[in-house]
């Protein structure tokens, strides 16, 4: 695809020094455009990035035999009322509700479990219709007090939401901790490091949930965790501020052994083990073998995908831009013809018949601007033809200094290797 066509370009504008990270590469750089305080436009850019980060999901998720559908987001106030979370005061701080011109009540999702067990009601009647466990990636809408942060924090932003229906809180345990598992390697996959943290339920549940974490200094949350780096004890200990009853320096209260140190974090992901609260109170009961009305097990469990986008950029950047994992990044090659358009045309379709996605910067403008360009996208590899190149191709990772001279055929043997080992 070449740049010179391509929507948009990135900007020139500066901006303030305040603005977070990840709004000022990713709004510079072209990958988001923002409408207001906590609502952005997904361009071209980040819309392929968002889409990566949810393949990776998609695939993850599916082998665990979930299934993928989709939701409304326009909910009527009555199915919120069978919870009585319609009136929840923290509820109705994040919830947009409103009236239509005929007086009738709605909400704007914010999750979806009254909804989902509005769907079981209609759907389960027996112990043989369950397990069932059902995902979509929708918008969520909700009106946080402090959309900052970029796309860290959004009003209107992407939400993965899983949940899972049992005949037991034993087989509800059972996916739960699948589930959990599956999230590490779905952020290991998408190249984040995080932390499974115990919090408190907030307005989905009385019971802890788990949250995944991943460590930055512009994390909205504080998370206390077992320092065991310099032991072999291998403690999970991790608890959200919330939720701890203690301070820096405690003795870990699991392992007794290591001291408890805090830091702050990104929470990118948060699975919750509900219970039959919503069954009972939305009155959703399937049939056991003995023909008995037993109410319905479940569990929801959320990823942001969007917040992700921005966690990334927190996480891997340098001064002159972006560096994305290459299992997300928007193209894995930036192309740059230096007065070489022919060849660089003709290089592009190859790379692109072996399947790897370029953007192929054909500008007529300075090298210089092009470089910074590369640096500032972040895709993984910036190849460079010129008369200096010859026959071969200028080679250089994001994430290295390094140039290297290759034939077509090796930057196609490398470019592809490195994409396969992510799978
Ligand atoms: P937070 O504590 O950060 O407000 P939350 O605990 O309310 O988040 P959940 O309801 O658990 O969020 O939502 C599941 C996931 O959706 C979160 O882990 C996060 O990745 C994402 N998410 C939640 N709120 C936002 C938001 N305002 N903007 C972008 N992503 C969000
Ligand atoms: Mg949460």
């Amino acid at each position: 695809m070449k740049y010179s066509t391509f929507f948009p370009k990135s900007r020139k504008q500066e901006f303030k020094d305040d603005l977070s990270i990840n709004a000022k590469y990713l709004i510079k750089a072209g990958y988001i455009d923002q409408l207001m305080a906590g609502s952005y436009t997904l361009l071209p850019l980040g819309f392929r990035v968002v889409e990566n980060i949810k393949n990776i999901i998609r695939e993850e998720l599916n082998k665990t035999g979930a299934q993928e559908l989709l939701m409304p987001l326009l909910h009527p106030r009555d199915i919120w009322d069978q919870t009585g979370r319609w009136s929840d005061p923290d509820v109705k701080q994040i919830m947009y509700q409103f009236k239509d011109i005929h007086g009738k009540e709605f909400g704007l999702s914010f999750t979806h479990e009254e909804i989902v067990m509005n769907l079981l009601g209609k759907m389960i009647q027996s112990y043989k219709d369950l397990p069932v466990k059902v995902y979509h990636f929708s918008t969520k809408f909700r009106n946080e007090p402090r959309a900052k942060s970029g796309i860290l924090r959004g009003r209107e932003f992407m939400m993965k939401d899983l949940y899972s229906a049992h005949v037991s809180e034993e087989d509800m345990y059972k996916y739960y901790n699948l589930v959990k598992d599956v999230y590490i390697k779905i952020f290991k996959r998408i190249g984040l490091d995080v932390l499974t943290v115990e919090a408190s339920g907030g307005v989905f549940t009385d019971k802890n949930s788990h949250e995944f974490q991943v460590l930055s200094d512009v994390g909205e949350d504080t998370i206390y965790t077992c320092d065991c780096s310099d032991k072999s004890c291998d403690c999970k200990f991790s608890q959200n501020k919330e939720i701890f009853k203690g301070q820096d320096g405690d003795k870990c209260p699991e392992c007794d052994d290591c001291i408890i140190k805090s830091a702050k974090s990104i929470e990118v992901g948060n699975i919750f083990p509900l219970g039959t609260k919503y069954s009972e109170s939305q009155k959703v009961f399937y049939t056991d073998s003995e023909g008995n009305q037993k109410p319905i097990w479940f569990a929801s469990y959320g990823i942001g995908p969007t917040r992700i986008m921005g966690a990334l950029v927190e996480v891997f950047h340098d001064d002159k831009g972006i560096i994305w994992p290459k299992s997300v990044a928007p193209f894995q090659v930036y192309l740059v013809s230096l007065n070489k358009n022919d060849e660089a045309e003709k290089v592009c379709s190859e790379l692109e018949g072996a399947g790897i996605e370029v953007l192929y910067d054909d500008r007529d403008i300075s090298a210089g601007e092009k470089f910074a360009n590369a640096d500032l996208l972040g895709f993984p590899y910036r190849l460079v033809i010129s008369e200096k190149s010859g026959d071969k191709i200028e080679f250089k990772e994001r994430n290295g200094s390094d140039v290297e001279l290759l034939s077509l055929d090796k930057v196609i043997s490398r470019v592809g290797e490195e994409t396969e080992r992510l799978t």
